[in-house]
Parts: structure tokens; sequence; C-alpha cells
């Protein structure tokens, strides 16, 4: 079958034994404490000498680093995870640079994920898969299959808040071709549903969500309530990052089938550029973007459609899709938050989110036509 061939990441828990397990917090902790290091060096550098220093540099330092008999144990575990330690805080860089995240953190010890990434030279695979350094395979509860032939180019080992482990195999795979689609869509982030689409129909948060909101909130208090340091915090402290998890997981799932069915319907998706950033300032916004999950779902949506050859137009934010009549053009004159339903002069009874959606997919047909680069004038 036709298809295009995509590089793509599977999720599986595993158990580790106990050997495994101790060996694995070690290798985090090398990693955490190269990525650290090197972070410190990339600032002293540039705060006392205003030098960049660059991956192939702290690269030479971390061979200097294994030789020096004070931080010798760095050698024991596999190089490659160290590697991909810097090769990461490279990365963190570079998005900083390009001015799309914040100058790059420290990695705490039980705050920060813990992760170890290896290459096709650190591990081997014949229906199992053995991380370098260790003597037996892990033990993967194969979930769903990987595509058949598939070879692992690279897998990352993590270890969670929740003290689960999880292996994440990025293969090639073929993605089957899809047939044009007739059908548009246009997408608004609600507040009182998740998502609304032009067609009318809403979209509500996924199933348990709330009744999980709630033993959250009850398990944050008490949390509060604990004292510092004793036994009865740490657990607190799993429970609520276990619930927190649980949300996470769940919005996930939701999230993917909701964007694989769009994507499938619909040749063009178009959607808002929500600036979270800008729009968390509100406070009686922020939860609900927070939990819609935004970006994550954005991110879904463009790798989807590039995959199967949809369009996804991302419109300016500043367009004013909620206030524009989406079947006379005219632009109300405001729109509080809590205006449900409007009538607008022309006769028009509008659901809010709906007649923004509607305006959203206006203009960004209007994008997709005219190509990119051309914005529709603002009214
Ligand atoms: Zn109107």
């Amino acid at each position: 079958m036709a298809g295009r061939v995509v590089r793509r990441a599977f999720k599986y828990r595993f158990y580790p034994t106990a050997v495994q397990a101790e060996q694995l917090a070690r290798t985090f902790g090398c990693t955490r404490y190269v990525y650290n290091r090197a972070l410190a060096e990339r600032s002293r550098a540039w705060l006392q000498e205003q030098r960049r220093v660059t991956y192939a540099d702290t690269s030479k330092m971390l061979t200097g680093w294994k030789r020096d008999p004070e931080t010798a144990w760095l050698a024991e575990p596999s190089k490659g995870p160290l590697q991909e330690s810097l090769r990461q805080l490279q990365g963190a860089f570079d998005r900083f640079w390009r001015g799309q995240s914040r100058y790059p953190k420290f990695k705490k010890k039980g705050q920060s994920k813990e992760s170890a990434t290896y290459f096709s030279n650190c591990f081997t695979r014949g229906g199992q898969i053995r991380l370098a350094k260790q003597s037996e395979p892990l033990d993967i509860r194969w979930s769903r299959p990987l595509p058949e032939g598939a070879v692992p180019s690279q897998v990352t080992v993590s270890r969670n808040a929740r003290g689960q482990y999880h292996i994440s195999i990025l293969v090639e795979d073929v993605i089957p071709e899809l047939e044009p689609a007739d059908r548009v869509v246009g997408l608004d982030a609600g507040i009182t549903s998740l998502y609304t689409l032009s067609t009318g129909e809403k979209i509500a948060n996924p199933r348990h969500e709330r009744t999980d909101r709630e033993r959250l909130a009850k398990a944050q208090r008490a949390l509060a309530k604990k004292q510092k340091g004793s036994r009865n915090r740490a657990k607190a402290r799993l429970k609520v990052a276990k619930i927190h998890g649980r949300i996470a997981d769940r919005r996930r799932d939701y999230l993917h089938t909701l964007s694989t069915r769009l994507v499938r319907e619909n040749q063009v998706i178009a959607i808002e550029d929500l600036s979270v950033r800008n729009m968390v300032k509100n406070r009686s916004l922020s939860r609900a973007i927070s939990d819609a999950g935004w970006s994550e779902f954005r991110s879904m949506l463009e790798y989807k459609a590039d995959w199967y050859g949809r369009r996804l137009v991302v419109i300016d934010r500043f367009h004013p899709s909620s206030k524009t009549c989406s079947a006379c053009g005219e632009v109300a004159s405001a729109m509080p938050l809590n205006v449900r339903e409007w009538t607008c002069r022309c006769g028009a009874v509008h659901d809010r989110d709906v007649n923004a959606a509607r305006n959203i997919l206006a203009v960004g047909l209007t994008v997709a036509a005219c190509g990119d680069g051309v914005r529709p004038p603002r009214t």
C-alpha cells in the first residue's frame, strides 16, 4: 500500500528487576548531573565571559569529568544517555535563543521526569529489548504491537512521579494514504465545552475528568495538612501525583481519538492561535485553557495533518471571532465571556462558540485559498 514513512514513538510500561531499577536510578542520576553541570558551565561562560558554549564543548567537558577521580562514577553508565542529555540541553538553548522558551532550568531530583535515551548502538533487540550494560532484557508489556519489520532507532526509558516505568520506542512507520476529504471544519477552544466545531457539534470534556478533579482537590488539601518531611506527606504526595497522572493520561487518549477523527474527516481544519502565555493572565480562562491541553492538541493536529496530507490553518488570535456575526459580518462592540447566546442586528441568533468556530473556519479557508503569508483584513 502507498503511504508515507514517518518516525513514530510507541510507548509501553515495563517492570524492571531490582537490579535494573537500581542501575536505572544511577543512570538517571548521571544524566541529571551531566545536564545540570553543563547548564552551569554554559551559564558561567556567558555571564563571566560572554562566551557561548556549544554542544561539542560540553561533550569534551564530559570526557574530562569522567577522567576526574571525583566524578569518575560518570564512566559507569552507558555513554549514550549522557550524550543525549547534552543534546537535550542544546535543544533547550536553541529554543531559548529562538525566543520560544525561557532560559533552561536545572533538573531537580524527584521533580523533573527521570529519563535516559539510548541509541541503536546502546540496546539490542530480537523480539526483546536489552539496554547497554544490563544483562537481562526489559520486561515490557506489549500493549500494542510494533509495526511489522520496524527497526527501532532509539529508545527512551523513564520513571514518572508515580514510580511507573515506561519505554518509548522510536521506529519508522508507514502511514497509509487517505483519500482527500470533502469536508472542512473550524474549531473554537471553549470554556463551557472543550471544543466547539463549526458544524455545531460540541465536544465535552473527557468523561471522569470532573470526578478526578474533585479527587485531586481533596488529595491536595490532604497533602497541605501533612507535616513536612513526614512519611505521611510522602504518601500524600504520591497520591496527588497518581491522580494528576491519571487525568493527563485520560485526556491524552481522548485528544488522540478526537484529533485522528477530525483529521480523517476534514481536508482543512482551522484553529485559532491561542497564545497561552498571554491568556493565562486572565484567571477565569486559565483553568479552562490548561484543562483543554490546547498546545498538546494543536501539536497532535499538526503532525497528523502532515501525515495524512490535510491542511491545518492556524489563524491570527486577534481576529475578533466571537464578536463577528458569521451570517452578515457585522462586528458587535463588546462580547463579555458570560454571554453564551446573542442575536445580531441582521436577525441571526448565535450560539457564541458555534459562531466563533464558523468565523475561524471562514478566515481559515481564506488563508488556505490565498496561500501562506496572506492575512485576511482585520475589520
Ligand atoms: Zn448579523
